[in-house]
């Protein structure tokens, strides 16, 4: 079984030798055990670096060529990296496995998520036990997130983020999804086969910083909702109607104040103009939303279903 694991990397001169140091050990131990075959490789992804990165990859390839890369031609953001990393690790690999350059993910988990593709798994989602050692700020949004996202309907695994198995077989279904929107979270679980999750401590970044600044953090989101959920276009429609069944509620109150004479002349009329018209229009963009919703829907093209598996 040959695996791959792709690493995304932007500005990682920091920490890259560190990383490359401590994943050639893990791998090493693994192709002695037996449980990969020796034609496994780290693939690293440069996502557009203006820093060193890509020239210590290639020292790395030439010194090993356990490691192996890939370059972006400029800066396309982690999730663009990540796909192009996946995409071309699986021209060769069987199983891949996605992790940050930084390390942060417990690089044991790798056993664990190959014991559960053994065990059957096509997919194997890296969850992190506890955010701990994540900033206060950076666990409250990641979690807040994540909980917007399940309320819009979104199924994504909770604390799950890029750390993840994925055998050929899914990788292959994964190419047929064309969207330029990407939020793989988002995507795989619409892949479907068998899967599992399994956990593991999140760690510190002990070099560099973090690439996700938040304007990167919240275009991110922004990118993960809109990209999922059409229930924000449905909110108008609901808004509206609120809106209207309040409009009702206050001309009967208008014209109370008017038959008991407690107004000045164009009131009555005013306000019930104003929160009828108001609803009406909440309505008719709620309405142009759903057809809008449709369309998205339909540009995405995504594949309709996906066979695991035909008996004849
Ligand atoms: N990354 C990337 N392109 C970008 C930003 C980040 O390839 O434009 C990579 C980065 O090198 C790292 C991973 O994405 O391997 C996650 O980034 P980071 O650790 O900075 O995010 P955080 O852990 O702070 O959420
Ligand atoms: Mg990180």
């Amino acid at each position: 079984m040959i695996l791959y694991l792709v690493i995304p990397a932007y500005n990682e001169e920091a920490i890259l030798e560190h990383t490359a140091k401590k994943l050639k050990e893990k791998m090493d131990n693994l192709i002695e055990q037996k449980e990969i075959s020796p034609k496994s490789k780290v693939m690293f992804v440069d996502d557009g670096s203006k820093d060193l990165t890509w020239e210590i990859i290639t020292n790395l390839n030439k010194e090993n060529t356990l490691f192996s890369g890939v370059k972006l031609s400029c800066n396309k953001g982690h999730q663009f990296a990540l796909l192009a990393g996946l995409m071309e690790a699986k021209k060769d690999a069987d199983v891949v496995i996605s992790m940050d350059a930084d390390l942060q993910d417990d690089i044991n988990v790798i056993d664990k998520m190959l014991k559960e593709y053994k065990d059957g798994n096509e997919i194997v989602y890296g969850v992190r036990s506890s955010r701990k050692k994540d900033t206060f700020f950076k666990r409250t949004t990641a979690q807040m997130f994540y909980k917007l996202m399940r309320f819009l309907g979104v199924n994504i695994i909770y604390n799950h983020a890029d750390c993840r198995l994925m055998s050929k077989k899914v990788l292959d279904e994964l190419e047929n999804f064309k969207e330029v929107n990407l939020f793989l979270r988002g995507i795989i679980p619409l892949i479907g086969f068998k899967s599992n999750i399994v956990y593991y401590e999140r760690g510190i970044r002990i070099a560099g910083e973090s690439k996700y600044p938040l304007k990167k953090m919240f275009s991110f989101a922004m990118d993960g909702i809109t990209s999922f959920s059409i229930k924000p276009l449905r909110l108008i429609l609901v808004m509206g109607t609120f809106i209207l069944i309040i409009s009702i509620a206050i001309m009967l109150y208008a014209l109370i104040v008017k038959i008991l004479g407690h107004t000045v002349a164009g009131w009555t009329f005013l306000t019930i103009s104003v929160w009828f018209i108001g609803g009406v229009q909440m309505i008719s963009i709620g309405i142009i939303g759903e057809y809008i919703g449709k369309i998205y829907n339909e540009t995405k093209s995504r594949p309709r279903y996906i066979i695991e598996k035909v008996i004849k």
